[in-house]
């Protein structure tokens, strides 16, 4: 599984890192998303899941 994000979609709203701030940060310039680890494994899928379902503007998404 690995992590897709479309910064050109992100709002810089931060639920993704809200969700797991152990695979997202957001950039200090326009607070786009910065994916940490793209490719998470054990319970690290699930919150990614989690995190691609919450974000408000469909900037993430998962390659199975
Ligand atoms: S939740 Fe979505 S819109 Fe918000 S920072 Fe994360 S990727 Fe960007």
């Amino acid at each position: 599984m690995k992590i897709i994000a479309d910064t050109g979609k992100c709002v810089g709203a931060g639920q993704c890192v809200l969700t797991e701030p152990a695979l997202f940060d957001q950039s200090e310039d326009d607070g786009t998303v910065i994916v940490l680890n793209d490719t998470p494994d054990g319970e690290l899928i699930e919150k990614a899941r989690e995190a691609v379902n919450i974000c408000p503007s469909q900037a993430l998404s998962l390659e199975e």
